[in-house]
Parts: C-alpha cells; structure tokens; sequence
C-alpha cells in the first residue's frame, strides 16, 4: 500500500509522526506539509499543489483548515489514489458545504471524514480497512487478573495516545484502569477541538476520551461505570420518542451505545458509554442514573 500524508498545524505533526514511526514509514511514499495560517475561503487552490506527485493508494490528510482542502481532489487525480481519509477535530475545520463538494470531486473515490480520527474503523474499502487495523479505533489486549501485567496495543489512536496510556495502566489494578485510563487521556493530551460539534451535541475531545475508555472496558472485559436505564420506569418511548438515543452523541456518531431491547425499552451499553450524563438529563421519566459497579460487557466492539 502506498500513502500519501498531507498535514497542517500541530495536530497534523502529530498525527504523521506517529503513523510514520509507529507502523507505516515503509508505505509513505509523500509527505506535504502545508502553512496552518492560511484564509479560510481561496481563490486558487492551484499554486499549493504539490509539483512530482507520485502515484498512490491511499491518501490522508490531517489538520488542514477551510479552502485548503480542495488541494486533495486534485491530488487525488495526479496521484490514481483510491480511497482518502480525512479526520476532522475541529467542528470548524470543513464546513457541511465544503465536505459535500469535496464528496463529488471525490466520486470516483472512496472517501471518509471520521470524527474524530480515533473512530475510525474498517469500511469494507480494503486500503482504509488495513490503515485502520493499525490506526483508528483503539483496541488493545491486557494481561493480569488483579494487576495488569502487559498491554498489547492492536490498533493505536492515530495521535499515538493508546501507546501512551497503555505504558501508564501497567501495574495497576484491574478495578482502577477505567477511570485512570481517562486521566491519562487528558495527560497527553488529545489535540482534537473542545468545541462542541452541532450535529452530535459534544466535543471531538470528549469522543476521543470514550473511545480509549472503550478500549480499555473490552480488553478487561468489564466496566466499572457508566449510565444505566431502570427498566420499570423507562416507557419504552411511548411518550418519549427513544429520547435518550436521539441525544447520546456516540448513537449520533454512529455507535450503539443506546439501543432497544427485546421489550422496547431503550438499554445502554456499558463498553461505550461515555457517561457524559447528557441523556440522563433529557429522560422524561428519569430513568436513567450512572451506577458505579462490576459489569460485564462483551469483548468485541
Ligand atoms: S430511558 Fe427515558 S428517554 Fe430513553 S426510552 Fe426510556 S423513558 Fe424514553
Ligand atoms: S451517558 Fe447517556 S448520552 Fe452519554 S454516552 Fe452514555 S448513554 Fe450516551
């Protein structure tokens, strides 16, 4: 697989090292670098162009603010790339127009715009599916029944915090790495906006926090906090309309972390709750409380 990485700004440096270093140095085959202090509207996109583009498969552009991203069309183009990856952690960082026109320019092409880039997961598209074996969603393994032994990170956050956090969990109990693992999180820290975005209702930071949460809760096989749904008091969205899913900003991301059961009430997922709280306050009925004990989740997200 051959790559091409277009970055801007600090996050943008981040996130390249780190795909660089850790797993895919041997695949990149370009590496352009563009100003972080651009306008966001251009007239000509043209003179930022890279000149000698080589050709590719897959091509992900991170940081790059506003007009600017017009450039990976035409890169796409010179290049024969066939599937692009663009992260947004910035809820101003492409607007829903400027998305949308660079959705046509890429018809041709597959193209996706996880948010943040720590969701994404395999699509079916077979060069986004083998970057997001290494970089995407956190996975990890963890070794040790009382104390954590070792962790084995499968996929990384692409900004590297998996690593980070994973070296940090080490001998420490089992019962402690959930909610340590969330501190650790805003040690390193996460470069994603702490604006919140209008569609989901949270920030990308916020998201990217579940995420490793996430991955810590599977690889344990447990969670030790998260919001629950009292199941006599829940109308089964009766005069509610689900409520509760329509607000949780990971089903508005895409994840079932609420659901409906067999019964038609509404159940939330232990593994990928946030607890951001957000949906306990919309319940009509006040169904829904964050409890603090040892559940057991599936391990398979
Ligand atoms: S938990 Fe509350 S908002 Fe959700 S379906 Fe039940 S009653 Fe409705
Ligand atoms: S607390 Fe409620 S709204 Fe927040 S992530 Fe958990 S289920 Fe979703």
């Amino acid at each position: 697989m051959r790559i091409i990485l277009l970055s801007s700004g600090e996050y943008g440096s981040r996130i390249i090292n780190n795909i660089a270093t850790h797993g895919f140095a041997e695949h990149i085959v370009g590496m352009y670098e563009f100003p972080d202090d651009l306008p966001e509207f251009l007239d000509d996109v043209d003179e930022y162009i890279p000149k000698n583009l080589p050709e590719a498969d897959l091509l992900v552009s991170t940081g790059l603010f506003g007009d600017i991203n017009l450039v990976i069309p035409e890169i796409v183009k010179k290049t024969g790339v066939k599937s692009v990856i663009i992260p947004i952690h910035d809820p101003k960082q492409i607007p829903a127009g400027l998305q949308s026109e660079i959705e046509v320019m890429l018809k041709d092409t597959t193209s996706i715009f996880p948010k943040p880039f720590c969701s994404l997961v395999a699509s079916g598209d077979p060069y986004i599916d083998k970057f997001s074996a290494k970089f995407g969603k956190p996975k990890m393994e963890i070794e040790g029944d009382t104390i954590i032994k070792n962790v084995n990170v499968i996929t990384d956050a692409p900004c590297g915090c998996t690593n980070y956090i994973a070296e940090k969990i080490v001998g420490m109990p089992v019962e402690d790495a959930e909610l340590e693992s969330g501190n650790k999180f805003h040690n390193y820290p996460c470069l994603a906006s702490m604006s919140t975005d209008p569609i989901i209702g949270d920030t990308y930071m916020h998201l990217a926090g579940y995420k490793i949460k996430e991955a810590v809760k599977r690889a344990l096989g447990f969670a030790v906090k998260t919001a629950k749904i009292d199941k006599e008091t829940c109308s089964g969205g009766d005069d509610c309309d689900y409520l509760c899913m329509e607000v949780c900003p990971n089903v508005k991301a895409g994840d079932q972390t609420i659901f409906i059961d067999d019964n038609e009430k509404a159940e939330i997922d232990p593994a990928s709750c946030g607890v951001c709280e957000i949906c306990i306050k919309e319940c009509p009925n006040g169904s829904i409380e964050v409890i603090e004990e040892n559940l057991p989740i599936n391990k398979d997200s």
